[in-house]
């Protein structure tokens, strides 16, 4: 099954995305966690995606579509794939397209998960990831077991320097602007668009979600 899995930020893609690989078992690529571990790796580029993300700013097709393109093709997708955060914008899906089509891979589905304005700030401004493993947390909506470090490894909990009030407001900004008009474009293209309603409990989205895609034979 090959899946893209779009959503404001906060809206719960990273969270449901690690639940499904689990049931479905395809590779799951974010955009944003390829983004960051170059970052980590302290090379140019990666300083120069660290000022756009810190801005809240999207980074240029150019750069985002050369770094998928690879991402994808470095890694053993014939058990499916569920792509995150990518693509953002038209031009990316276009890319997208031509780069499945040469492969004879197409999209099984665009799963758009919805939420809030309100909510998303909420969930931004309390996300916090373990340093060690990655898991995913919130403050007050998915708690640690073990308080302040990870209930999976003791790692300690870390926030993402972009996850701030102010830069989540640019964020959703450009989601609005940017990709909010993937999904016409996917509407367009004739490709099947399944929309969940991410602001219900994680169980409850994950169950929506998991129904959805057994639909499409999975
Ligand atoms: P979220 O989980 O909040 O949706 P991500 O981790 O996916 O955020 O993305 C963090 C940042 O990385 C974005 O604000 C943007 O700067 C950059 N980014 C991630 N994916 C893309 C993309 N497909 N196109 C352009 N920029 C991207
Ligand atoms: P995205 O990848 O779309 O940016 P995340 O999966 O990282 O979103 O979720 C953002 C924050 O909201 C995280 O702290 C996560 O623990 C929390 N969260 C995710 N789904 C829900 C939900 N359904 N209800 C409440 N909080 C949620
Ligand atoms: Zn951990």
């Amino acid at each position: 099954m090959r899946i893209v899995l779009m959503g404001p930020p906060g809206a719960g893609k990273g969270t449901q995305a690690a639940r499904l690989v689990e049931t479905f078992g395809m590779k799951h690529l974010s955009s944003g966690d390829i983004f960051r571990a170059e970052k980590a790796s302290g090379s140019e580029l990666g300083r120069k995606l660290s000022d756009i993300m810190a801005s809240g700013a999207l980074v240029p097709d150019e750069i985002v579509v050369e770094m998928m393109a690879g991402a994808i093709a470095a890694v053993d997708e014939s058990a499916g794939l569920m792509l995150d955060g990518f693509p953002r914008t038209v031009a990316q899906a276009e890319a997208l397209d031509t780069t499945l089509k040469e492969n004879g891979t197409p999209l099984d589905a665009v799963v758009v998960i919805t939420a809030d304005d309100d909510e998303i700030v909420g969930r931004i401004t309390g996300r916090r990831a373990c340093g060690s493993c990655g898991k995913g947390f919130h403050v007050k909506f998915m708690p640690s077991g073990k308080g302040d470090v990870c209930d999976a490894c003791d790692g300690p909990l870390t926030q993402r320097d972009d996850d701030r009030e102010d830069v989540v407001r640019e964020r959703l900004a450009a989601y609005k602007k940017q990709t909010e008009p993937v999904i016409a474009y996917y509407r367009g293209s004739g490709a099947k668009v399944i929309e969940v309603n991410g602001s219900q409990s994680p169980d409850a989205v994950t169950a929506d979600m998991v129904e959805a895609l057994r639909s499409l034979g999975g």
